[in-house]
């Protein structure tokens, strides 16, 4: 988008994380006319993500479940918890696991699905 270009759409979603992103993805399947305003340029360099398992509902939910699951990342059966305990505790995942995510990788799913 050049600068000054102006733009019409029924709503503008202001932020392309992963709340601005699943929500503009959520209207534009009701069929509005969404656009999404983000400041920094996408794909960018971005730390990993650990996603728990409770996320895989959420991803079914906005349609790109399938889609995530076949990507490749990590799957991991296991998770080190270490809140306030003296030491580490290891915890086996109940049930299919979570994704260890490049997160700017992830961020592809929800635009690449318009
Ligand atoms: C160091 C760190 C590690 C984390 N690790 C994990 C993890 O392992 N697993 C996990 O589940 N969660 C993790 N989180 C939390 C996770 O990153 C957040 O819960 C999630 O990013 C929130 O998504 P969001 O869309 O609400 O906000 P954000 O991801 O912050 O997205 C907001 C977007 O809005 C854009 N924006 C802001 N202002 C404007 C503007 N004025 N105009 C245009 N665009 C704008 C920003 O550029 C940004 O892209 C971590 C957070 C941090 C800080």
């Amino acid at each position: 988008m050049a600068a000054g270009e102006r733009i019409t759409s029924d709503v503008c979603v202001i932020g392309g994380g992963p709340s601005g992103s699943t929500i503009a993805h959520r209207l534009a399947s009701f069929g509005h006319d969404v656009c999404l305003v983000e400041r920094h340029a996408f794909p960018r360099p971005h730390i990993g993500a650990s996603l728990p398992p409770t996320i895989l509902p959420l991803l079914e939910f906005i349609g790109v479940r399938d889609r995530v699951e076949s990507a490749g990342f990590l799957r991991p059966e296991r998770i080190v918890v270490w809140w306030s305990e003296a030491v580490p505790t290891v915890r086996s995942m109940l049930g299919p696991p979570g994704f260890h995510v490049d997160r700017g990788a992830f961020g592809q799913f929800a635009v690449a699905e318009r």
